[in-house]
């Protein structure tokens, strides 16, 4: 997808802070961040959303998951929220599929 900004972010078209980076996703930290950690786990497959899930997807969304296992053991956080935020009402503003992995005083939902 030409105009999505994680995309651009996944092909270092536009710069961000990775700090993880797989064959099938990245993670970087969130522009605006609303705790102390806030990270973004991104696949590097376009896909909308939740919604626009494929059973073909099926593997790839269970990798994201041990994505955020493995950060938050690496980084030696003990406790975590993962948020998915799906379709314009369920507050998701990038229409690229991703996790949020925030820890710490969270000051507002992402
Ligand atoms: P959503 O509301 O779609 O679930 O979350 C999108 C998140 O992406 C927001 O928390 C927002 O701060 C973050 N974000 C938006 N644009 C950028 C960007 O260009 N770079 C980074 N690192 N984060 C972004
Ligand atoms: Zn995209």
């Amino acid at each position: 997808m030409s105009d999505c900004i994680f995309c651009k972010i996944v092909n270092r078209q536009l710069p961000a802070e990775i700090i993880y980076e797989d064959n099938n996703a990245v993670v970087f930290k969130d522009i605006i961040p609303k705790a102390p950690v806030h990270f973004l786990i991104v696949p590097k497959k376009h896909i909308d959303s939740i919604n626009a899930l494929l059973p073909e997807d099926k593997g790839l969304m269970g990798e994201l998951f041990l994505v955020a296992q493995k950060i938050a053991r690496e980084k030696e956080i003990s406790g975590y929220k993962l948020v998915i935020n799906v379709g314009r009402e369920g507050g998701q503003l990038v229409e690229h599929l991703h996790i949020h992995l925030l820890s710490g005083k969270i000051t507002e939902l992402p």
